[in-house]
This record gives C-alpha cells, structure tokens and sequence, in this order.
C-alpha cells in the first residue's frame, strides 16, 4: 500500500497538537522569543508580528531592532523588551547571547541592506543558533546568496509567499512542479516551509505536504504574513515540533482571518486583527 504524501490540514488535526497551559507554570515555562526585523520606515512589519507572537501564549518577547525603531517599538508593543542594533536604520547583527532564546524569527520589515546579508552569513556560519524562523527580507537575502542558503541550519522554518517562493526555488511551469520544488528544497535543506496562499501548503523533509483549509480572501492585504512569522515565532519557543509549530499556526491565522472577518467583514480586514482574533481562534480548539 503506498500513502500518499498529500493531507489536509483539519480542525481535528490542529486540535490534537494544541497543548494546555499548566495550572502551576509561569512565564519561564513558555519560552523566550526573539523577534529580528524592522528598518527605516518598515517598523510596522515587524510591530505586528511582536503583537501576534504575544498572543500565541509566549512566556517572554524581546524584539531586535536598529535605533529608529527602538520608540516606537517600546510605545507600541509594551509587553515586549526591546534591543537596539549599533545603526539607526538598519540592522547589523544579531545579539551575543543567542542560547537564551528558543527560537528567533527574523525577517519582518528587515530590509535587504548588505550589512543585514552580513549578519544573516555570520549568524549561519557561527555556532548552531537556536530554532529559526525565516520569513520576508530574511527569505530575499536567501535567494540571492547561495552560500547562505547553503548553511542554513536544520529544521528551520520558512515562510515564503509565492513571489518569495519563485526567488528561493526558482519558476514553475506548472502546479505540481510548485509542488515538487518546495518537497526538494525541504528534503535538500531538512527544513519546513510554509508556500503561502489561498490553500497555504506546508512542505516537511520528509516529503509530505499538508493543505490549510482556514483563510479567506479579507487576508489578501499588507501585513498579514508578518503576523503568521509571530505566530510561529512564538509557538516555536514555547517547544512545539516545527511541523507542528507550521501547522497549528497556520491553521489558527487562518482562523482567526476567518473569525475577523465574519465581524468585520473580508475587505474591511487589516492585519492587525489577525492577532486581535487570535484569542477567539485558540478558543475555538480548547
Ligand atoms: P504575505 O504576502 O507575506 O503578507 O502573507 C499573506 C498571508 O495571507 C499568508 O498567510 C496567506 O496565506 C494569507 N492569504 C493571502 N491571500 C489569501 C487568500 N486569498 N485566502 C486565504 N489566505 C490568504
Ligand atoms: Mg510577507
């Protein structure tokens, strides 16, 4: 009997890997995150997803940013402890002390300044650092360096929309070729990614692939995948698998763009109401 390596990605399914919080945890039980991003100009991209990494439950935030950011980023996001970058509108490196954080999401609003390449190459090259989620710029500078792509630490997580997707894996001909490129860039890599869209399409080293069914077309809109980038980010450091991370997070944005939008309406929804209905869609799987 062969199994198909095709699934669909079921409330059942995202369900059974929710795990509930303990009676006596505390904030050290949930991890610490970090969140890398922003630049001159971009600091909304990488604000949304420190909103939405917060909501996944995570036990402590800090996020990364260049010296312009540093205001807005400690007025916006107050649950949040910020670190700033030596330059002011861009980022140039990545903190010390990396073991402390059990995962880092970069990419949101990051931009694709040298120095940043720099410090995505340096950051590969060093000591294993901890579990990674890549997402937009982070992705971009990727797909232009070979050899970064190259050191890509295991079991990382990546987030690309199509266009991203075409920069990394190169053009398609046709659907199931899409399909064949994101299995052979996981296997090649041992990494997930998350091909985003309608039915966004998580990939696994091992070859199987899982279709979301929760989204709408209200998300078709600026800054809705910076929110998914916190929402893994968040789940990642509070332990869950990354194959687990990817599903039960894009299944809950999904579902909260679809509670968001039976309030607000499809074209009314704007990212931030992704995290601001992200409670509601973890409620909906308790
Ligand atoms: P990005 O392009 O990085 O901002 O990511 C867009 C996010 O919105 C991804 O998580 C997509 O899966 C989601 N999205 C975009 N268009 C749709 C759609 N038509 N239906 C469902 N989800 C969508
Ligand atoms: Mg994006």
């Amino acid at each position: 009997q062969v199994s198909s390596p095709y699934h669909v990605l079921t409330k059942e399914k995202a369900q059974s890997i929710l795990k509930p919080r303990a009676k006596f945890s505390h904030k050290g039980s949930y991890g610490h995150a970090l969140l890398v991003g922003g630049s001159y100009g971009k600091m909304g991209a990488v604000t949304l997803a420190a909103h939405a990494a917060l909501r996944t439950g995570v036990g402590l935030l800090t996020v990364q940013v260049p010296q312009t950011g540093y205001g807005i980023l400690q007025t916006a996001v107050p649950e949040a402890m910020a670190l700033t970058d030596d330059l002011d509108r861009h980022l140039s490196r990545f903190p010390e002390d990396l073991d402390r954080f059990q995962c880092l999401g970069i990419g949101p609003g990051l931009g694709q300044h040298e120095d940043s390449r720099l410090a995505l190459e340096t950051l590969f090259r060093g000591q294993l650092p901890p579990p990674l989620v890549l997402d937009a710029d982070a992705l971009n500078l990727l797909a232009a360096d070979r050899t970064i792509r190259q050191h890509l630490p295991p079991d990382s997580i990546l987030t690309p929309h199509p266009k991203e997707f075409e920069r990394l894996m190169g053009p398609a001909t046709h659907d199931f070729h899409r399909l064949q490129l994101l299995q052979d860039f996981c296997s090649e890599h041992s990494c997930y990614v998350v091909l985003k869209g309608a039915h966004s399409c998580i990939g696994s080293p091992e070859g199987t692939l899982y279709f979301n069914t929760t989204g709408n077309p209200g998300m078709a809109t600026g800054g809705t995948g910076d929110v998914l980038t916190g929402i893994l980010t968040g789940l990642r450091a509070q332990g869950y698998s990354p194959l687990d991370t990817c599903l039960l997070g894009v299944y809950l944005h999904g579902l909260a763009g679809d509670l968001a939008a039976e309030q607000e309406g499809q074209a009314s929804l704007i990212a931030s109401d992704l995290y601001t209905y992200l409670g509601a869609a973890f409620k909906k799987l308790a």
